[in-house]
Parts: C-alpha cells; sequence; structure tokens
C-alpha cells in the first residue's frame, strides 16, 4: 500500500532522529564525527521532480505528473553565484529528467560559457520525447559529460526498474552519443553509466562489474563509454515504500549499518558539493533535499543567501540513510568510493 506524504515525512523525521543517536555514534566510535564540508567545488542543481519515468527505485519520487520544477527566476539565482564564485568548477544538473525542465539549455549554455565542467544526469529516454530530440547533439556540442542512468545491461532488469521498453530506448540513445563521439578516446565528450541493485542489496564491486558491462555492451550493440558508478538504493521516497511493502526494510537498514567503512567517510560527496533544491533551498546532498533536510542551521539556507565561505566550512546534517552512502565500497554520485 502506497504511504501518504504525510507518513513519508513521518517516516523521514523518524529516520533523521535516529541517525542522530546512530550514524553521528558511528562517526565517533571511529574518531570521524561531527561530519563536516571540506570544500565547495561543485554546484549540483535539481532542476525539478518532473520526469518521463516512474522507476520503482527513484529517490525523488519523479515522474510525469510533478509540477516542482525550476523557474527561469531561480536558474538566475543559481547562475549569478556561479558567476562570483568561480570556485565552483563543477555543475552537477539532476532531476527529475533535467532535461525536461525548460530552461535546462540555458543553464548549460551560460555555465559552459564560463568554461565550467557540465553534467547532465540523464534517463536516457528523455532523448525520445517529442522535442527533446536534439538534445544529443546540443550536449555533445557544449561538451557536457553525460551520466547516464543503465542499472543493468540486461533487458530484462531494467524494464523491470525502469519500465517497459526503457531499455530498447536507452540502448538507441547511447548508440546516439557513441555516434557523436560520446565514449570515444580523443573527444573530450565523456559518457558515464550508473548502475544499481535491483533489490536491496549492496552494488558488486565496481571495477569486475564495469568490465562486464564493457563486453556486453560492446557485444550486443558495439556501445562504447567511459566509466560505470555503482551506486547503493538510498532508504528513501519509493524503495523505501518498497522495503516496507516488502517487509525488508529492517534488514536492509541492518545490512548498511553492519557494511559501514570508515574509508569511504573522507570521499563523501556532502564534502565537497552543495545541493539546490528547485525551489532554490541549499541541502548538503540530493537525499538531504528529498527528505527536506536543509542545511545546518548556522549556513546560509537559499541560493539567494549563498555565501560559500560559511557553506564550505558548515556541520553536515546526517540521518539514517548516510549509512546508504558508507555501507561497502561506499557510494556518491561518482559511484563506488572507497
Ligand atoms: S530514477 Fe531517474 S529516470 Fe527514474 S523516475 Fe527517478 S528521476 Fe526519473
Ligand atoms: S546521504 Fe550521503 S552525501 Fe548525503 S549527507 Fe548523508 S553521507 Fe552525506
Amino acid at each position: 500500500m502506497k504511504r501518504s506524504p504525510a507518513i513519508r515525512a513521518e517516516v523521514a523525521a523518524d529516520m533523521s532522529l535516529l541517525a542522530l543517536a546512530s550514524f553521528d555514534k558511528t562517526l565517533a566510535e571511529h574518531g570521524r564525527a561531527p561530519l563536516r564540508a571540506l570544500r565547495i567545488d561543485t554546484l549540483q542543481v535539481n532542476v525539478g521532480k518532473l520526469c518521463n519515468q516512474t522507476c520503482t527505485h527513484c529517490h525523488v519520487d519523479a515522474g510525469p505528473a510533478r509540477t516542482e520544477i525550476m523557474t527561469r527566476e531561480t536558474m538566475d539565482a543559481v547562475l549569478d553565484v556561479l558567476r562570483r564564485y568561480p570556485e565552483l568548477r563543477t555543475v552537477d544538473i539532476t532531476g527529475g529528467a533535467p532535461e525536461m525542465n525548460p530552461h535546462f539549455e540555458h543553464l548549460v549554455e551560460q555555465s559552459r560559457a564560463w568554461d565550467r565542467h557540465v553534467m547532465d544526469r540523464s534517463n536516457l529516454t528523455v532523448f525520445s520525447v517529442r522535442d527533446k530530440h536534439h538534445l544529443p547533439k546540443f550536449l555533445a556540442d557544449h561538451h557536457v559529460e553525460v551520466v547516464a542512468s543503465l542499472p543493468c545491461y540486461l533487458a530484462e532488469n531494467v524494464d523491470q526498474q525502469r519500465g517497459k521498453g526503457v531499455y530498447g530506448r536507452s540502448i538507441e540513445a547511447l548508440q546516439q552519443l557513441n555516434a557523436l563521439g560520446y565514449g570515444e578516446e580523443g573527444t573530450g565528450l565523456v559518457l558515464n553509466l550508473v548502475h544499481n541493485p535491483l533489490g536491496p542489496k549492496l552494488p558488486p564491486p565496481q571495477a569486475g562489474l564495469e568490465a562486464d558491462y564493457r563486453d556486453e555492451l560492446a557485444k550486443r550493440f558495439g556501445i562504447r563509454f567511459n566509466h560505470l558508478y555503482t551506486i547503493t538504493n538510498m532508504p528513501i521516497s519509493r524503495f523505501l515504500d518498497d522495503l516496507h511493502r516488502s517487509g525488508q526494510y529492517e534488514a536492509y537498514i541492518e545490512k548498511l549499518m553492519t557494511s559501514f567503512n570508515p574509508g569511504s567517510v573522507d570521499g563523501l560527496m556532502c564534502r565537497n558539493l552543495i545541493s539546490v533544491n528547485w525551489d532554490g533551498r541549499l541541502s548538503d546532498c540530493d537525499f538531504n533535499q528529498m527528505l527536506d533536510l536543509p542545511v545546518d542551521g548556522a549556513a546560509p539556507q537559499t541560493i539567494r543567501e549563498f555565501d560559500l565561505a560559511l557553506l564550505a566550512r558548515r556541520r553536515v546534517v546526517t540521518g539514517m540513510h548516510c549509512y546508504g552512502c558508507t555501507a561497502g565500497t561506499g557510494s556518491s554520485c561518482g559511484g563506488a568510493i572507497a
């Protein structure tokens, strides 16, 4: 049974309270508390929850009916921050399907004009949506790194998690990107793939799985890519609902907790990025954003109040879900950490 937003918020709050007692305690036991940012070199911009898919594991609860989307005014405030702080070298654009925001191309163009590295976290199938067919060429022309979701190299697993027909459309999109030079040495056009497990288990070792993806995708479709990132499913939103529905919540949390790896703490993404919500509020990461956890109260709260020096030394707001980032080899936007 699907829980109401109110119950989901309650669960999130419970998780956060629990975590104050346990995740921070675990960090302290390893001499790593409190968790603080080290610097900010990446501005992660979530341009909205609108998406052409409704994947079962989605931590954003994104879909075609979502109306939360970054306005041009908020995006201009984001761009103003980029203009003011050249230290923010990378703009990491996410969603939803970020390309469905009508101002997506404006954000890319302006960021590239200021020589920032731009990443587009794409679901690939958006390229076959009406009015979006030009996007692969647009991304190539602007030298945007594409970070593309492909949870498996087998059709049945992808379609089970992401929807019927998604695998075939994803493969077509990857072939289009390859034809433009993505994933090919010497072009500078970077194509990275993202794997997340099908259910409540940790991802397998990244290097071995990357080799399997490379072999299988080359053999079946002639597809090339640069790297594979393995990402742990976070106990948030739809995946959390699913864990509760299937009675696997406790077992999964226990697995994440008992797999805590202190070697992952230095590489946690909250230590070098800041995440901007579609409405301009700031969080330590996209996961905290989805749990409505703002940055620490002593730091500026919105993009309009952005102060790099204050935010770069903020204390990170943690929660039970943080065990998802520190389990096993660790998990971040750039895959395994340790
Ligand atoms: S996981 Fe990505 S593609 Fe799937 S619904 Fe969420 S935002 Fe959309
Ligand atoms: S979820 Fe991960 S990235 Fe976010 S605050 Fe927790 S440890 Fe940091």
